[in-house]
């Protein structure tokens, strides 16, 4: 399908992303501020930039972090983004927040957090958008994530808090997902029971420095709990590190896991695969969204489903009744 020609001031938004001079900054504050928008006119002018920019996306890798409030993910970002940026690589850091949509404010939205790493040229740190349910934030960060790739950033991270299924989500728009745990058995025990633990393609336990044997030990044990997981590709053994964000170290050893992940990932074939996938997963989420917002708007529906409901939750028909006469209202 071959973009439409974009308006005038569209397209200038557009050259302004490609072109990497000054004037970028400000397109992609513009653009993100068009993507966010719950404007129907403005949604489909964003449509429409991202489909014309969307055959210079896919060149950065994107890497998820996620952990428990005081893991110390900004602290580790700061230092990670600090590195990359030494190392020549441009850095965008987004955040998914599922607590932004329900108080308008954030875990992670704050503006004092990663204070070096804002007032570097090269990186572009982006806070949770705060309108709409968790599925609508998850949304705006992946069309985020492509406005950056077309910007010619190298690596986007994404953020989220460690809360259950922002992580999935999270998870499903990255290339890699690493895991921010604290030396302390509590913390391992609830990520192994919650799942998350299966998710990750990469453990690392923070704050080492605290106590270097508990955090050995931290790490021989999970190493262990992982082997007995079945692993989401035979051809990757989920490395556990020990890393210390605040004293900067292990960081180097973080990223060369990451190229390890993407050379292997890549060799296999996983790693395009993989991104194949998550693509047609968001495909499918966009049309369950616009399926099920079509449904709640049709005017045939709209009538019934108060009293249907209603019915419902006294006991009076049975869900599958009722879902079935109100679907078959907006057949007609
Ligand atoms: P976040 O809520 O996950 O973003 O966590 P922060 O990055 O804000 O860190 C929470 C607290 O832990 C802060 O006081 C950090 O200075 C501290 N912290 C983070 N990393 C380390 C570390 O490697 N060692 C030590 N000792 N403290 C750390």
């Amino acid at each position: 399908m071959a973009p439409q020609p974009l308006p005038a001031a569209d397209q200038k938004l557009v050259d302004a992303i490609l072109a990497r001079g000054p004037a970028q900054r400000r397109a992609l504050a513009k653009a993100i501020t068009l993507i966010e928008s719950t404007r129907v006119d403005h949604q489909a002018r964003a449509r429409e930039v991202l489909a014309t920019l969307l055959p210079h996306t896919g060149r950065a890798i994107r890497v998820g972090i996620s952990g428990v409030p005081g893991s110390g993910k900004s602290t580790f970002i700061e230092a990670l983004g600090n590195f990359l940026i030494d190392g020549g690589k441009r850095v965008a850091v987004l955040a998914v927040d599922p607590s932004s949509s329900v108080s308008g404010g954030s875990i992670l939205g704050d503006k004092t957090r990663m204070e070096s790493l804002c007032q570097r040229e090269e990186a572009f740190i982006r806070p949770s958008p705060t309108s709409g349910a968790l599925g609508g934030v998850a949304e705006k960060t992946r069309e985020a994530m492509l406005l950056f790739e077309a910007a010619g950033f190298d690596v986007i991270i994404v953020e989220t808090v460690g809360v259950g299924q922002s992580e999935t989500m999270v998870a499903g728009m990255v290339d890699l997902f690493a895991l921010l745990q604290l030396v302390n058995a509590g913390d391992d025990l609830q990520t192994i029971k919650k799942g998350i633990i299966e998710i990750a393609d990469l453990v690392l336990f923070n704050k080492a420095d605290i106590d270097e044997k508990a955090a050995h030990l931290a790490q021989l044990q999970m190493t262990s709990a992982l082997t007995m997981l079945r692993p989401a590709s035979r051809n990757w053994k989920v490395p556990v590190l020990t890393i210390s964000a605040l004293a900067r170290r292990g960081i180097p050893a973080f990223w060369d896991e990451v190229e390890r992940y993407r050379a292997t990932m890549a060799e296999s074939g996983e790693f395009e695969a993989k991104r194949r996938r998550q693509a047609l997963a968001w495909m499918w989420n966009m049309i369950d969204a616009g399926v099920r917002q079509y449904f709640r708007q049709h005017p045939a529906v709209g009538a019934e489903l108060a009293q249907l409901s209603q019915a419902v939750a006294e006991g009076r028909t049975t869900p599958g009744a009722a879902a079935h006469r109100l679907l078959d209202s907006i057949k007609q």
